[in-house]
């Protein structure tokens, strides 16, 4: 696949301080296109889709938004928290639609793993399969998400 002209304007809205102070690339110098071919041959290397994913990212938020700001346990092995800070931002793919700034924060009490992701997150897993590029702050591993939300394959 190649990158097209509207994929470079999408690139170039993710640089650093245009949607976001850090932007959404980090220090990833490939193209969009091959950020997320990489990306969706890894999570079907693992057996897994995006869509299984951010399901299950959901769930987890849905799930912690009952500790109001304070860890709940969910199942056996996970703590979930769930914040917001003030601020909405759209996403970079152009698409309609705005997220509230919400933090997930899961943490796995067997593999005493943490990660955490925004609603913007899923949204990008979900609709576009993107996880930010290598060495962003907020870039999110497929492998690591799959192990500590303990994702699912689909039936
Ligand atoms: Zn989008």
């Amino acid at each position: 696949m190649k990158q097209t002209v509207q994929m470079d304007k999408i690139q170039a809205s993710m640089r650093r301080g245009v949607i976001t102070l850090e932007g959404f690339l980090g220090t990833d110098t490939r193209k969009l296109v091959d950020i997320l071919i990489d990306d969706d041959a890894e999570v079907r290397r693992l057996g897994m889709s995006h869509e299984a994913i951010a399901r299950r990212m959901l769930e987890l938020k849905q799930a912690g938004e009952a500790g109001l700001g304070e860890f709940v346990t969910v199942g056996e092995q996970l703590e979930v928290k769930v914040d917001a800070v003030r601020g909405k931002l759209p996403c970079p793919f152009g698409d309609p639609g705005i997220f509230g700034k919400v933090n997930t924060t899961v943490r796995n009490k067997k593999t005493k793993k943490e990660v955490t992701y925004t609603d913007l997150h899923i949204h990008m897993i979900w609709a576009h399969g993107f996880y930010e590029g290598k060495g962003s702050r907020f870039r999110l591993e497929p492998a690591e998400l799959i192990d500590i939300l303990e994702v699912k394959r689909d039936e």
